[in-house]
């Protein structure tokens, strides 16, 4: 298995903003965070490359970090304002961390997206 940066702050072996955990789930703020509210959720115990890697057995795990993603908007508060969620497959896609994860984006009106550059 391929160690990433997502494997150490799930041994917490560096840190990070933890701001949700469950028995499946580990939800952390970007450190890079690209809006107001910016959360990375990622499986805490299967590490799986890209969206590509995810095999039909695994696709449960995909609804869980959605399902995170909306439990951590609703208990902020900012789900009635709304929010996005990505996921970046492969270098055309803007992945550099090959650990699956959902962006959670929120807390101001977001621009348009998949504009090539
Ligand atoms: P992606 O480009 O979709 O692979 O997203 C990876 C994200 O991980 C980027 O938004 C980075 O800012 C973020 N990131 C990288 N290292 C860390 C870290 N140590 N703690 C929190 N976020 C990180």
């Amino acid at each position: 298995m391929t160690d990433t940066i997502f494997a150490r702050i799930i041994r917490r072996e560096i840190p990070a903003t933890i701001v949700y955990e469950d028995d499946d789930v580990l939800g952390f703020k970007d450190i890079a965070p690209q809006a107001p509210v910016h959360v990375l959720f990622i499986p805490k115990n299967e590490a799986i490359p890209t969206l590509d890697d995810v095999r039909p057995e695994q696709a449960h795990l995909i609804g869980k970090l959605a399902l995170a993603a909306a439990h951590y908007a609703r208990s902020e508060g900012f789900a009635e304002d709304g929010y996005r969620i990505v996921m970046n497959c492969r270098e055309d896609g803007g992945q550099t961390v090959f650990h699956i994860h959902l962006h959670l984006l929120a807390g101001a009106p977001l621009g348009r997206f998949g504009t090539p550059g």
